[in-house]
This record gives C-alpha cells, sequence and structure tokens, in this order.
C-alpha cells in the first residue's frame, strides 16, 4: 500500500490543520540487560515441564504505523495506517 510523503492533516500543538511530512516508524533497539527483560527470560528458563510466558500462538502480522512530523512546529504523531494487523507493508511514496 502507498501513501503520499506529504499530507494534509491535524495537529493537536498547533490545533489547526497542517502540512506533515510521512515517514515509516522504526522501533528501537531493546536494551537486553533492562530489568524486565532479565526477569522474562529467567522466568523462560523455568523448572522443569511448562515454561510460563512462552507464547504457544504466533501473530500473523503487524499494525502498520507511520510518524507524522508537523511542518509548522515539528512535533511528532504516530497514526495506525491500517487498523487491524496485516501483512502488508506500507510505502511511503517519493
Ligand atoms: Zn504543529
Amino acid at each position: 500500500m502507498k501513501i503520499p510523503a506529504n499530507l494534509t492533516t491535524f495537529c493537536p500543538y498547533c490545533n489547526k490543520h497542517t502540512e506533515h511530512k510521512v515517514s515509516n516508524y522504526s522501533p528501537g533497539k531493546r536494551r537486553s540487560l533492562a530489568f524486565g527483560n532479565v526477569k522474562f527470560e529467567n522466568k523462560l528458563k523455568g523448572h522443569g515441564g511448562k515454561r510460563a510466558g512462552k507464547k504457544s500462538v504466533k501473530k500473523q502480522g503487524k499494525r502498520q504505523v507511520v510518524v507524522l512530523t508537523c511542518s509548522e512546529c515539528s512535533k511528532k504523531q504516530m497514526r495506525v495506517y491500517i487498523k487491524t494487523r496485516t501483512k502488508k507493508k506500507i510505502e511511503v511514496k517519493r
């Protein structure tokens, strides 16, 4: 699915419609030594038998998120473009 590189949409910071630049969202790298991650990895080790926290069902796709950057205040907002989980990928037209 292709979307245009520039959109006119509502900016909650300017409180009006402004031009926005569209870019792909890429999540940052997860810290492997963060407290929650260490705790979760220890949980997966388990004590034999069933492993608590281990997922048996894998999700089939992801929600496609884009980042909109306002041209006036240069604040960013994220928007889910396809509302359901899909395998379709978003392309930004250049
Ligand atoms: Zn703005």
